[in-house]
């Protein structure tokens, strides 16, 4: 076969041979620990957690050691590709605090391995396609969808192996002459790579998660080009990584039964191998099973959910590090007030069995990194998912900054600061009885104290409140008052002499705390009318006695 002629043939257009592509995309100088990682999202409209999961990896390996971290578009899908997907995926990774040094922007792309568009390089993926035929390593493959259903068919029967491989791959042999008619007649065909694997030999590759792997060898001739002339992920891959200087590829596991194609095309084209990562499928625990999380079943699968629902940033990055890291939980405890990206992390501390995501432990983290959280981050953070989410609120939140902080700020102090926000949707409900507004009874009052009783208690509170009582005076008056009104001092008392007591000092502070926060469960009430004032806390004490 005259190899000079077929690639003239299937490569009128190339100029450029694979020498340009190393000189123009030469080694990265950088030091030897340096990783230079990437993550490579399709634009599909679905920015899942598998994407953030990579990229935090990748950004933790890249970012702790001086190297890169790139934003690779991977595009080349175009029937799947939804407009502004490119877009939302940015926006999402640069939400999430993942800061890429190089790739895709929302204004073009920054960095000089580029472009970051996977349906951009077709030059650089021809260039190395066109090398491939000239090696005897690529021939096009003209099989139509029908034909190859029929070999399926026959290879079902035989019970043998699927695929286009050996017996199987009659355009290997394809003349010169055979292939020229075909062009000339307009047929469609694939570039297929011609694997020198029968299957019947091991590789081994290191995984930096999982260890040493060993897997069957490739046997099948893959596509290097589909019809339309753009790449298979399975070359985009390796000439992307090798051109961009990827050190580290951190890729989900699904891609693990199709490693040994991406080996034997590196091996071919004479390049270094990347340090494959491959990172467990993300789990949860559903009822009695454990299974993969799924993009119809679970909407926590999905980037916009954490938005939708304001987990901060940072409760997601802290969330994510102790799933990563099987040691991080351990570190943070040592290291409360570190940043969590001073966690020296490492891949061999990750779990290659499936991550188990936990939307319960995702709360009970947010809560304690939001507890930790300065008021003044906490307002604006939650007033920037208002903005989007919920308008009216955002709006009572603006009117007055300073009211705003004092009202996240509530139990920040102390050794044990309390833990009432998880996510700003939560936090919007939780806070919204600081606002006339917003304020609405959500409890009922306790059962104890009805009718007239609950009016002569808090009138009796009213009379006896002064403002500049310091809260033991204040509380002192609800004893007085709870005693006035044969309630018990200690619910204990009341609990063993029930008939003795109306019910207990609990009874009374709850008829306040509901008169002025609509709810069972509040901060503490004396911060709480220290803020909202005492015009305000007699407002709404009068209008608990009429209702
Ligand atoms: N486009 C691939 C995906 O979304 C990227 C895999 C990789 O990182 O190599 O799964």
């Amino acid at each position: 076969m005259d190899q000079i002629r077929l690639a003239e043939l299937l490569f009128p257009e190339i100029i450029e041979d694979i020498d340009h592509y190393e000189r123009f995309y030469p080694p990265r100088a950088l030091p030897d620990e340096a990783c230079v990682t990437r993550i490579g999202p399709s634009p599909t409209g679905f920015v899942h957690l598998g994407n953030l999961y990579n990229a935090l990896i990748g950004e933790r390996l890249a970012h702790q050691s001086g190297g890169v971290l790139m934003l690779r578009i991977e595009d080349t899908d175009q029937k799947r590709e939804v407009a502004g997907a490119v877009e939302a995926v940015i926006r999402a990774m640069a939400f999430f605090d993942i800061g890429f040094d190089e790739g895709a922007t929302l204004d073009g792309e920054r960095g000089a391995y580029g472009p970051y568009r996977q349906s951009r390089r077709r030059a650089v993926y021809h260039a190395v396609a066109r090398q491939l035929v000239l090696r005897g390593r690529a021939y096009p493959c003209f099989a139509t969808e029908d034909e190859l259903a029929a070999m399926r068919e026959a290879q079902a029967a035989r019970k043998e192996n699927f695929g286009v491989y050996g017996k199987y791959a009659p355009a290997r042999d394809f003349s010169l002459e055979e292939i020229e008619r075909r062009l000339q007649a307009g047929q469609a065909y694939v570039l297929r790579f011609r694997s020198m694997g029968d299957g019947e030999h091991d590789i081994r590759v290191l995984d930096a998660i999982r260890g040493e792997l060993t897997m069957q060898e490739n046997y099948q001739d893959f596509v290097l080009l589909k019809s339309d002339g753009l790449p298979t992920y399975h070359f985009a891959h390796v000439v992307d990584d090798h051109f961009m200087r990827t050190t580290h590829v951190v890729r989900g596991e699904e891609w693990l039964s199709t490693l040994p194609m991406h080996i034997e095309l590196f091996d071919t084209l004479g390049w270094p191998r990347p340090l494959y990562c491959h990172t467990a499928v993300l789990e949860k625990i559903d009822g009695e099973t454990r299974r993969k999380l799924s993009k119809r079943k679970d909407p926590e699968l999905a980037l916009e959910f954490y938005q939708a629902e304001g987990y901060a940033p940072a409760a997601v990055w802290e969330y994510l590090l102790t799933v990563l890291n099987s040691n991080y939980e351990e570190w943070r405890r040592d290291n409360p007030q570190l940043d969590c990206r001073e966690f020296p992390f490492t891949t061999d501390k990750m779990s290659n069995s499936g991550a188990l995501f936990d939307l319960d432990k995702l709360n009970d983290i947010a809560q304690n990194v939001i507890a930790a959280m300065p008021a003044a981050h906490v307002y604006d953070q939650l007033l920037a998912w208002c903005e989007l989410y919920d308008a009216p609120f955002a709006a009572l939140l603006k009117r007055d900054r300073a009211y705003g902080e004092r009202i996240v700020g509530v139990g920040k102090h102390g050794d044990r600061p309390r833990k009432d926000i998880r996510s700003w949707r939560q936090a919007a409900g939780f806070l919204s009885f600081y606002y006339d507004e917003t304020f609405r009874r959500e409890d009922d009052y306790p059962p104890a104290i009805t009718g007239e009783l609950r009016q002569q208690i808090l009138q009796a509170y009213l009379d006896g409140y002064d403002a500049a009582d310091e809260q033991a005076q204040w509380f002192g008056k609800i004893r007085a008052v709870a005693e006035r009104y044969n309630f018990a001092l200690k619910p204990k008392e009341h609990l063993h002499n029930p008939g003795k007591y109306r019910g207990s000092i609990v009874d009374v502070s709850n008829v306040i705390r509901i008169a002025l926060t609509g709810r069972l469960n509040s901060p503490d009430l004396y911060e709480i009318i220290a803020i909202i004032g005492e015009r305000r806390m007699r407002e709404r004490i009068n209008a608990a006695m009429k209702a």
